[in-house]
């Protein structure tokens, strides 16, 4: 079965083409760089589709950094079977598993070209919208932003979330980050040593990429359903993708618990007034379990979420202050090293 696949592989790309990727030509260099985790139900296809286009772009050659995320399945020899065939494919294979915002950080860390974009493997970026990334790119833009024009092969839940995570960060966050992007997109060479500046090691790219800034501009393209396969991401993981973007880019979930403290301090005393006040005027009543089992509850509530929310960004500077490194790698296969 993995042989047919690979047999299938080695026809689908052309070989035996000249090699000049590096040679300082006045070519563009692109750079595609593709996380790959278990992805082998898509690797066919996307070696089918996509350097043929990165091909049809005038004036241009092409590499494509795969990033093997520690994959269980046969990614990795399938890979290294469209290698074979086609030079201009990179493999980094790193040592385990580290998210696909890592492998990405592997990927912009070994990417050569003058022009980078991040692409999905599942073919949900589609391989037609390269060369109009390109073109605006050879307008003068340093990231061209490829925007999705719908979501329909999300599903209602995900449309519903992912919109209201975009809102939320985008209210308290310093940096916007633009609605219904993703990671696909181009980036200058400029744009990447910028990114590539950055230090933290838990890595929200989305926040980071608008971060870095630049003068952008933007495509809209049409999200495919996968090519194979399943996505990688549960709801679980989600939540946590999304936390760590919200606790990245903004301090306000820690410093609004000031001001709800605030408020609540100064409701309390102007509640204390008017019951001293009653008690003097009317005497002193007993009943009032209720009420204060009330507050009770509910101060313990939000002193609960207060905490939680300062243990959420302690984490992240407990991991963050060990300055481990991103991603490890096992192998790179790269031009000189076959
Ligand atoms: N990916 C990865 N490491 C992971 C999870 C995902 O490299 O731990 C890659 C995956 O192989 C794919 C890309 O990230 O190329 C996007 O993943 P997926 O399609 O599962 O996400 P979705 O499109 O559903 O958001
Ligand atoms: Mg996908």
């Amino acid at each position: 079965m993995k042989h047919a696949q690979t047999e299938a592989l080695e026809l689908s790309i052309a070989a035996g083409e000249s090699v000049s990727v590096l040679d300082g030509s006045a070519k563009d260099l692109i750079s595609l760089v593709v996380p790959f985790y278990n992805e082998s139900a898509v690797v066919e296809a996307f070696f089918r589709e996509v350097p043929a286009v990165l091909r049809g772009i005038a004036d241009a050659d092409y590499e494509i950094v795969c990033v093997n995320d520690g994959s269980t399945d046969s990614t990795l020899e399938l890979l290294l079977a469209a290698r074979a065939v086609d030079p201009r494919v990179k493999i980094v294979d790193l040592s385990r598993n580290f998210g696909k915002e890592a492998a990405m950080t592997a990927g912009l860390d070994e990417a050569a070209g003058h022009a980078v974009i991040p692409f999905d493997a599942d073919l949900q970026d589609p391989p037609e919208a390269i060369p109009l990334l390109i073109a605006k790119w050879r307008e003068g833009f340093d990231v061209v932003l490829a925007k999705r024009a719908e979501r329909n092969t999300d599903s209602f839940m995900k449309r519903m979330t992912a919109r209201l995570f975009y809102r939320v960060h985008n209210v308290i966050s310093e940096v916007r980050i633009p609605e219904n992007a993703g990671d696909f997109r181009l980036m200058s060479r400029q744009a990447v040593d910028a990114l590539k500046q950055l230090p933290e090691n838990r890595r929200f790219m989305k926040g980071l990429f608008a971060w870095v800034g630049f003068r952008t501009a933007q495509i809209e393209y049409v999200r495919r359903p996968r090519a194979g396969g399943k996505t990688k991401f549960s709801a679980w993981k989600l939540w946590n993708f999304a936390l760590e973007g919200l606790t990245s880019f903004g301090t306000l979930p820690l410093r609004v618990w000031t001001y709800i403290g605030g408020a609540t301090a100064a409701f309390a005393i102007c509640y204390a007034a008017y019951l001293f006040l009653r008690t003097i005027v009317r005497g002193v009543d007993v009943p009032g379990y209720a009420s204060i089992i009330t507050a009770v509850l509910f101060l313990g509530g939000i002193q609960l979420i207060g905490i939680g929310v300062i243990g959420e960004y302690l984490g992240r500077i407990y991991i963050e202050s060990k300055r481990r490194p991103i991603y490890i790698v096992r192998k790179i296969y790269a031009q000189s090293a076959t």
